[in-house]
């Protein structure tokens, strides 16, 4: 592993103050200064010479690490809240069950004890390629190839890819985020911005290696919930090779309302989004709006995820996410309208 200097940040605006000045000394490189904080993803890939910085900055100090209710009936997740107590706490259990569902489904529970909401955030993907420092990678070194085109991409993207790069964004906390439409603080040199989930995440285009819209000396502060809808149901649902410590192939986060009619019912407000298959936590637009107005039927399901892979890009040896992640979504969604589920 390659030596770099470590800072210890007492303050948010210590960490960014830090951060600026050491990206100052490198200003070509995109990644000359990180922070840590659970060390999670860092830590691995610094072992892999996958990420070089120059300098790392500490922010395990820094008052990040509460939830907290907001006037509005949401909730406020400090950045360095620990996987584990954020599915845990009971605010999360009884509003926000599928975001307890997606975090108790990623890792073990050792890892889960370790990792951040703003390290998962930020997780990059388990491409091999990415992580073997011997094979070409447009992500890890721009310019120097994809492997995975020709080679192993069982487990990548068929959402969002380009010619670049199919990596898949592997966390399961994202895709239920994405479902709750989270909002994303950051605390920068020009003080405080407020992101939306949908416009986090940048598609991997010509530039794969630029995962976020994040500046090197921007920090995650916190992440906001809206109030959960009264009468939202919702679920996360995971695919995957083996039961646990294994990523998804295919998942579905879902929050649905449904208007009973005397009559029938119909669905009031959807939200999608899919795991496993996108480049990104991926929201689907398409599927939300064949469900929106329509009954909750196995048929309209089944038109919605139809809908949800109409511009999918698969390659040789990941065609069958193409019916496994409708396959998810259809039962997500059959499990959320389900009379015993009552909350989101
Ligand atoms: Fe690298 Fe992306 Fe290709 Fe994987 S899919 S080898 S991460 S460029």
């Amino acid at each position: 592993m390659h030596t770099f200097q470590l800072l210890r940040a007492q303050t948010p605006e210590d960490a960014v103050r830090l951060a600026g000045a050491a990206q100052e000394m490198q200003p070509r490189a995109t990644r000359a200064v990180r922070f840590i904080a659970g060390g999670t993803t860092l830590m691995d890939l610094m072992k892999l010479d996958v990420e070089q910085p120059q300098q790392v900055i500490d922010i395990n100090h820094l008052p990040l690490n509460q939830i907290e209710q907001t006037a509005d009936g949401g909730l406020k997740i400090g950045a360095l809240v620990r996987n584990s107590d954020l599915a845990h706490h009971p605010l999360i259990l009884q509003r926000y069950p599928m975001l307890s569902q997606a975090l108790l489904s990623g890792a073990s529970a050792q890892l889960r004890n370790m990792a951040t909401t703003g390290g998962n955030l930020l997780q990059r993907t388990r491409c091999v390629y990415f992580r073997d420092a011997a094979t070409a990678c447009n992500k890890r070194q721009p310019g120097s190839g994809c492997a995975a085109l020709e080679g192993f991409h069982r487990n990548l993207a068929i959402l969002g890819t380009s010619e670049q790069c199919i990596a898949s964004n592997p966390s399961d906390m994202n895709v239920a985020l994405t479902a709750l439409e989270a909002v994303i603080h950051v605390r920068g040199p020009a003080g405080t911005r407020v992101i939306p989930v949908s416009e986090f995440y940048v598609l991997p285009g010509m530039t794969p290696e630029r995962e976020t819209v994040l500046a090197p000396d921007e920090l995650v502060t916190h992440v906001a919930l809206g109030a959960p809808p009264a009468n939202g149901r919702s679920t996360y649902l995971k695919l995957r090779d083996r039961a646990s410590y294994e990523f998804a192939l295919a998942s579905a986060a879902v929050m649905i309302e449904l208007d009973r009619g005397l009559d029938s019912d119909h669905i009031t407000r959807v939200r999608v989004a899919l795991g496993g298959v996108g480049t990104r936590p991926w929201r689907s637009p398409e599927a939300e709006a064949v469900l929106l107005g329509a009954a909750p039927t196995v048929d309209n399901f089944a038109q919605a995820a139809a809908a949800a892979v109409r511009d999918a890009r698969p390659h040789r040896d990941n065609l069958f996410k193409v019916d496994l992640i409708q396959r998810c979504l259809v039962q997500a969604l059959r499990i959320a309208v389900s009379p015993a589920r009552r909350s989101a």
